[in-house]
């Protein structure tokens, strides 16, 4: 298969307008769960910046549990997220959840992200392994490591190599916690697979005081970069995940903790 590492013994190394993903490079990828409002994408996108962020995060299109929750900005919010992305020299990554909207995502943003409740949306992966852009592929809450690959597999079959997966948490009978954080997943998927793995510690935990212990634990098990939600209102103005989310203060150190660990890329 072609995610394996028998098909292929290296690491994969993606590279994105000079940002290396992949190897023992580190990817910092930091911002809101949603697009808001231009001006708080922009502000979240220079915080990001200044913290040593390669990466801006935010969701333009949303996968609620209720129909009467916030869905996102759309278009819009794509467009808003570009600018903040171009004005402070970060990439960026927004969920793309249904194959009509690969292209329009895929012109705004750097990278695709494809959610935990859409791992095996296979008309979705199809389109995505049509385009160039690198797709970050959450694990599905209740995918195995052989349905996480064989998910892959369908996008780079398609002959998008630019894979990378995420670890987000996966649902178990532990309700404390939002998710059950699958550490081992990181060393698993790494042995099995060349593809970069990512780690999600906001949603794999749901709760802010997690989060740092996480990222680190997440360094750790070898993870080649995280995807982290932060928000510089997260108690009263954030859409969703605000309880998750960390205040820009808060990130910033941890990030200052992290170039200890491992050098930024
Ligand atoms: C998100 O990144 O905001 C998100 C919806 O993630 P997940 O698909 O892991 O729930
Ligand atoms: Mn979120």
């Amino acid at each position: 298969k072609l995610a394996s590492r028998e098909f292929h013994p290296d690491d994969t190394i993606i590279e994105v307008k000079g940002v290396k993903i992949g190897g023992n490079n580190l990817v910092v990828m930091g911002g809101p769960c949603a697009v808001e409002t231009p001006e708080q994408i922009d502000e979240i996108a220079r915080l990001v910046k200044a913290a040593g962020g390669q990466v801006l995060r935010g969701g333009a299109f949303k996968p609620r549990t209720g129909p009467y929750s916030f869905q996102g900005i759309g278009i819009e919010g794509l467009k808003w997220m570009k600018d903040a992305g171009d004005k402070y020299g970060l990439l960026t990554i927004t969920e793309v959840m249904a194959p009509e909207f690969v292209d329009v995502c895929a012109e705004y943003a750097d990278i695709m992200q494809v959610g935990t409740r859409n791992m095996q949306n296979f008309d979705l992966l199809r389109k995505l392994g049509t385009i160039n852009n690198p797709v970050l592929l959450k694990r599905g809450m209740s995918a195995t490591y052989d349905e996480w690959l064989n998910a892959a597999e369908y996008i780079l079959a398609g002959g998008n190599p630019n894979v990378m997966l995420c670890e987000r948490g996966i649902r178990t009978f532990e309700t404390y916690t939002r998710n059950t954080f699958d550490l081992a997943a990181v060393p698993v998927v790494q042995q099995l697979s060349h593809l970069p793995v990512i780690a999600d510690p906001s949603h794999a935990t749901g709760r802010r005081e997690l989060v740092e212990t996480m990222t680190k634990a997440s360094v750790a098990a070898g993870a080649n970069g995280l995807i982290i939600e932060m928000h510089t209102d997260p108690d009263n103005s954030a859409t969703g995940d605000g309880v998750q989310s960390l205040f820009p203060d808060q990130f910033a150190n941890l990030l200052k903790e992290l170039e200890q660990l491992a050098p930024l890329c």
